[in-house]
């Protein structure tokens, strides 16, 4: 397999407090990899200095090839959406900031928007979509000029179980395109389209591996229970089951 992306000792310090702590790893070409933790961890942190939009304290981020706008596609946790554009005329610009060529843009972007199953809403106004329409335009502008590597943050967190898997689904299918890496804070959602799994806890990455090579340290078979806070999960872990050092929100019960 070929190395897309190699993180060395990625730090990244505010004041007194690391947030993000001497992280290593290495992304292979046409692999999903998911970023997981709770609130807090890091992720958007980490996320942000692969972009090139936040300046690591230490450490580097290699990655092959060159103009990082071209190479990267980014998805944020909250986009920023101008609800007054169409879907065709926000993911054409988006294209064009990305550097597609304007003889090309408008079709790329249409071809997107497509893939993503928006075609019956190419002309509507990004102000009359759902959370799930939504979240499908973001990643249509991330994958509008063929990045090498898809960032995205917490892709699927804020929409229903439907939104979800349609989200999870498209995802899927674009591994054979892109490199793909995601942050979550649910596990569940990392389970199907994860080649491997980073768990940050504390801005330390404490668990990475495949998810086999994870859910073997963790004994088969895993349930996972999503807590509000961390407090509500130890108290739930003291009481009765298991807690996972690793992902620090989840306990994971055995039936
Ligand atoms: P996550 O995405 O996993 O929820 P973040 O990367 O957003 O975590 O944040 C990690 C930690 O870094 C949090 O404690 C947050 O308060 C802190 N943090 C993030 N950005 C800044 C900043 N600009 N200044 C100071 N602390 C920050």
């Amino acid at each position: 397999m070929t190395t897309l992306l190699e993180v060395t000792g990625l730090t990244k310090r505010y004041a007194e407090k690391i947030v993000v702590d001497a992280l290593d790893f290495k992304l292979d070409e046409h692999t999903s990899t998911a970023l997981i933790g709770p609130n807090g961890a890091g992720k958007t942190t980490t996320l942000s200095m692969l972009t090139g939009l936040l300046k690591p304290t230490t450490g580097s981020v290699k990655m092959s090839g060159g103009d990082l706008r071209a190479m990267i596609g980014f998805l944020p946790q909250y986009p920023q959406f101008q609800p007054w554009l169409s879907a065709l005329e926000f993911v054409e610009m988006a294209a064009r900031l990305s550097g597609v060529p304007a003889k090309k843009a408008r079709l790329e972007a249409q071809k997107m928007l497509e893939f993503v199953g928006l075609e019956d809403a190419l002309h509507k106004k990004i102000a009359t979509f759902s959370g799930g329409m939504k979240q499908r335009l973001g990643i249509s502008q991330a994958i509008v000029h063929k990045p090498k590597l898809l960032l995205l943050d917490e892709p699927v967190s804020a929409l229903d179980p439907v939104g979800r898997r349609e989200v999870l689904d498209l995802l899927k299918g674009l591994q054979q395109e892109t490199t793909i890496l995601y942050s979550t804070h649910i596990l569940n959602d990392a389970e199907e389209m994860t080649d491997q799994l980073l768990f940050l806890r504390d801005g330390k990455l404490v668990e990475q591996g495949t998810l086999r090579e994870v859910r073997q340290r963790f004994d088969e078979p895993m349930y996972v229970v999503e807590f509000g806070s961390e407090e509500e999960a130890r108290l739930f872990a003291d009481q009765s089951e298991k807690y996972t050092k690793a992902a620090g929100c989840y306990v994971h019960v055995e039936i």
